[in-house]
């Protein structure tokens, strides 16, 4: 077979339009060149509509494994650059075709072909059939048979001006935006199962995400903040150049153990966290701030919870996840890679100096008369005096 191999890269068109799709475009290529970094003598095309990618056949698999990790494409497959020529491509088919012919067994198998070049001499169903005829020469007296609707393997033909490309399968792609064409957000990362998940999804509507951890290291020790930092490392694998933003929160939550109704300690955690969010966010141009909140899932998380909280900040607050179930997430995390990471055993800050019996249906004006007693202005400004910044792109290679 032959020394290069062909990637081609699909993405979705539906709602691309103008100069919008031109803009879509260009942000998946350079976060495609940015994935395969290292990555000797890879090639870009850009025919209307898709991409393609010329490399020598070694790198294929890595540069399959890397677009695995980038948002925006909705399929690819390994293809192989052939002459537009039939017996060239049945010997190529037929090469690929045969391996998955069993003893006494039969294959279901077509031909499929797109013809982008209209000045080629054949139809797509005249390729089809030179193609697939030659390839059942071959091999019909060993179980192959032609069934297009059922068809277990299939040949795919592209022919395009000047390329033809052959390939076997295609493999699914995680859909969603290129990073970076929706704009920066800000998630608020805990180290458990959820705000991993809703920081994905982000990523996968276009975003670039930042990530806010509020640490309580005196009082839970480092646990933390390094699971923090491998799960917002996996997470930034989706797109780079995001950072983690280290917020000291102790003394805010021991001021709110000393002078707050207990009852409310976890909305006023919350409310604190969302404001400190809202500054970093303006700081560092994010337009929204992003939790892994579900409705109902714990007590801080009722409608009446939820509503004390956001009402703190005059930004949007985007919770991907406020519809769904734990096992819903659950699954979501393990495809993401982060489930594993979340369940390792550490404290959560908000589990530090939790009341028996917290309230569920928080109301503002006893919220604000807890808030009242501290001075929460000061302690806000001194924790993000005390911020950490961490580049990811440059922790990558730990
Ligand atoms: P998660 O699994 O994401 O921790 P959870 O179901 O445990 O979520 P909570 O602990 O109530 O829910 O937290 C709700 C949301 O608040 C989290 O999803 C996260 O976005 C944010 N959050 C909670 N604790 C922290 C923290 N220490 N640092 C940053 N964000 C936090
Ligand atoms: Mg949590």
């Amino acid at each position: 077979m032959t020394e290069l191999r062909t990637l081609l890269i699909r993405y979705d068109e539906i709602g691309l339009k103008g100069r919008n799709r031109r803009f879509f475009e260009n942000c998946l290529l350079n976060n495609i060149k940015r994935a395969f970094n290292g990555l000797d003598g890879v090639r870009f095309r850009l025919p209307r509509g898709r991409i393609m990618v010329d490399m020598p056949s070694p790198l294929a698999d890595e540069c399959a494994k890397r677009l695995a990790y980038v948002p925006g494409i909705a399929s690819f497959s390994i293809g192989y650059p052939v002459n537009p020529d039939f017996e060239e491509m049945a010997a190529l088919g037929i090469k690929l075709v045969e391996p998955g012919l069993r003893a006494g067994g039969e294959l279901k198998f077509c031909v499929r072909t797109q013809r982008t070049d209209k000045t080629f001499h054949k139809t797509s169903p005249e390729i089809n059939f030179e193609v697939g005829s030659r390839i059942m020469s071959v091999l019909s007296t060993k179980g192959l048979v032609v069934n297009i609707k059922q068809a277990e393997v299939v040949i795919e033909i592209e022919i395009g001006r000047g390329e033809t490309v052959l390939f076997d399968h295609r493999i699914p792609g995680i859909r969603g935006l290129p990073v970076g064409c929706s704009g920066n957000v800000l998630s608020l990362l805990s180290g458990g199962i959820d705000s991993p998940v809703a920081s994905y999804f982000m990523m996968r509507r276009g975003c670039r995400v930042h990530f806010i951890f509020f640490d309580n290291q005196p009082f839970l020790g480092r646990g933390g903040l390094d699971k923090v930092l491998k799960l917002s490392k996996i997470l930034n694998r989706y797109q780079s150049r995001g950072r983690v933003y280290v917020v000291p929160f102790q003394d805010i939550q021991v001021a709110i153990r000393d002078h707050c109704t207990p009852e409310n300690r976890v909305v006023l955690y919350r409310r604190l966290m969302y404001r400190i969010g809202l500054k970093v966010a303006q700081k560092i141009k994010c337009l929204a701030l992003v939790t892994g909140e579900s409705l109902g899932q714990v007590a801080s998380q009722t409608l009446e919870n939820l509503a004390a909280v956001s009402c703190v900040v005059p930004m949007s607050v985007f919770r991907p996840l406020i519809g769904m179930d734990k096992q819903e997430i659950i699954a979501q995390a393990r495809k993401i890679g982060t489930y594993e990471i979340s369940i390792e055993p550490a404290p959560d800050c908000c589990s530090v100096f939790m009341p028996s019996r917290p309230a569920t249906k928080s109301r503002i004006d006893r919220l604000e008369r807890d808030e009242s007693k501290f001075p929460w202005q000061d302690l806000m400004q001194e924790a993000m005096d005390n911020m950490e910044v961490i580049d990811l792109d440059a922790e990558a290679g730990d």
